[in-house]
């Protein structure tokens, strides 16, 4: 849970200070989005979402709570976003028309990408999305704004350097390195020499992998193993990986191709990355190489690679429901390999065992990244090692750790302490922390006010912050069921006209529990009687309260279980 928050702050006005404020991503991972606020001008990093989680039952997506932007859209210059992954953009077409729609600058397939997301919400304003590349300089407001590249596992991802008068804010976005046992590669050091000569005021990193030690898996080593595993493979090999890890998605289909092996593509959202970076022609490859599942028979299953979505069990994905033979085309066969190429999320652990048995029951051959003795996949985010060569590299004066649950940014406080940052040039933020380079760039602090942070969902069609009691009900309905009573009395002497009427959903069997039901029955209308005994004329809606409580105390002692009782009352 979320700390109290005071819902009276009054936030001042920043004055000459540098205004920073996560307003997601560092109390989760997922709906990443910051603001740098200097003078009359705001600068909006990212702007992703989150999926939804055990706590929000129902919910479709989480977003950071943008009030703070929508009450100072006049200052708002532009959103930079630093590559296309959903916790970076999905909150794009929800959050854009709330915060005046301001300019959008990134690079040109996270630009396409926006732009494809976009298309599905036809009723908004268009974008006004502007590509840049890493070379080049703009101006929003009085600040100026430069880029970067950086290695992650999806083409165009970019870092972001924010000019102010006190020294730069410096962001990479999601960040790994490339690297050869831990040295990093030729190429980034010549992108992260660039910083020797620089004053960098403020690094805001990335902290999801920050408890990983030394260096992580570079993707180059993915590559070279899956190469070898598509080169001599005996049967059709089924690789289970995700849409999002573009890079890789790309090499396999090239590896493919090499090899005189075709490719089906399975899973939306696969079929739309892969569209994408064919149009730009980022992807160049022969007409023949992707086929349709239906093309497949024409071919030995040898010369077959499927590329599917659901390595992480997700239950309508394609791999699942290759699995459980639910799928048109396919059926898997003991000839079958099937790579899933991904590590699995925590909170998946159960869904993707449950597709491991399924696939092995078919007589498929499973590689995992386990299993396998050599590297199927790898991360895009880097380890302590990387991250702390990016620090001494990058030389920050103060620090700020994003992208993370709040252990994670604390490790990550950890590592820059031990290089060396003094501990009051570190903040550990909160989702709403408003924190201000103050004193011409001399003190780094966090005000005591907050801006609004209680998240913000996406239920069905609408957006809002006020669904609390929505989603407690969705609860206790999920976990106790609900019990409702109808009662139809005598509106003037308050008795009864029939037994009362009880609908009894994932609570009870209502045919087994015939003893409870007539007992609730019994406590009903004595409740009724005894609470319009005398009265006149009958409140109805006292009658009621009284009900849900009795009857819900009761059924508490008889099953230990808190359906949600609803009576209703029908006055003749
Ligand atoms: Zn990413
Ligand atoms: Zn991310």
């Amino acid at each position: 849970m979320p700390r109290a928050r005071k819902p009276d702050d009054i936030i001042p006005p920043p004055g000459d200070n540098i205004r920073i404020i996560p307003l997601g991503g560092v109390e989760e991972i997922g709906k990443n989005m910051s603001l740098i606020e200097y003078k009359d001008d705001i600068i909006v990093v990212d702007m992703g979402f989150q999926f939804k989680d055990d706590d929000t039952p129902g919910v479709d997506y989480i977003l950071p709570n943008t009030k703070y932007l929508e009450d100072r859209k006049d200052k708002i210059r532009g959103v930079l976003i630093t590559h296309g992954h959903l916790d970076h953009i999905g909150g794009i077409p929800y959050i854009m028309n709330r915060i005046g729609n301001p300019p959008l600058y990134t690079r040109n397939l996270t630009s396409i990408m926006i732009r494809k997301r976009q298309d599905e919400f036809p009723h908004l304003a268009p974008l006004d999305l502007r590509i840049v590349e890493k070379e080049d300089t703009i101006t929003l407001g009085k600040l100026k704004v430069r880029f970067f590249s950086v290695s992650h596992t999806i083409p165009d991802s970019m870092g972001v350097i924010i000019e102010t008068p006190y020294g730069l804010i410096v962001t990479p976005g999601d960040i790994k390195l490339d690297h050869d046992d831990g040295i990093p590669t030729e190429a980034e050091e010549k992108e992260f020499g660039r910083f020797k000569n620089e004053k960098v005021l403020l690094l805001m990193m990335d902290s999801t992998n920050v408890d990983e030690p030394g260096f992580s898996t570079p993707e180059r080593l993915v590559h070279k193993n899956l190469d070898e595993i598509i080169k001599n493979i005996k049967g059709r090999l089924i690789i289970g990986t995700f849409a999002s890890q573009l890079e890789r998605v790309m090499k396999i289909i090239m590896i493919a191709e090499k090899y005189g092996k075709k490719v089906v593509v399975e899973g939306r959202s696969m079929k739309n990355n892969i569209e994408v970076v064919l149009n730009m022609g980022m992807l160049t490859v022969k007409p023949d190489t992707i086929i349709t599942s239906t093309e497949m028979e024409n071919y030995p299953p040898d010369r077959i690679i499927v590329l599917a979505t659901g390595a992480q069990g997700d239950e309508f994905a394609a791999l699942m429901r290759m699995s459980n033979k639910t799928h048109k085309f396919f059926k898997i066969t003991p000839r079958d390999t099937v790579l899933l190429s991904s590590s699995i999320i925590p909170g998946n652990e159960r869904s993707v065992q449950k597709l491991k048995d399924n696939l092995t029951r078919q007589g498929a051959k499973i590689i995992h990244y386990r299993t396998s003795d050599v590297y199927i996949h790898s991360t895009g985010h880097g380890n302590s090692g990387e991250l702390k060569w990016l620090h001494n590299k990058i030389g920050e004066k103060f620090f700020m750790p994003i992208h993370g649950n709040h252990y994670m940014l604390s490790v990550h406080e950890d590592l820059a302490l031990s290089i060396g940052i003094p501990k009051e040039n570190i903040i550990i933020p909160d989702n709403g922390a408003i924190i201000e380079i103050q004193n011409e760039g001399k003190t780094f602090v966090r005000l005591p006010q907050e801006a609004p942070s209680n998240i913000m969902m996406v239920d069905g069609f609408s957006i809002g912050d006020v669904q609390e009691m929505v989603i407690r009900d969705r609860k206790m309905l999920a976990q106790d069921g609900i019990f409702v009573i109808v009662v139809s009395i005598n509106a003037k002497t308050g008795k009864l006209k029939k037994s009362p009427d009880i609908i009894a959903r994932g609570f009870v069997y209502v045919r087994e529990s015939q003893d409870l039901l007539s007992h609730a029955r019994m406590i009903i209308k004595k409740t009724v009687e005894d609470t319009t005994h005398n009265m006149n004329p009958i409140n109805f809606d006292f009658v009621k309260s009284n009900l849900a409580d009795n009857v819900g105390r009761f059924l508490f002692q008889k099953t230990a279980k808190k359906p949600m009782v609803i009576p209703v009352i029908l006055g003749v």
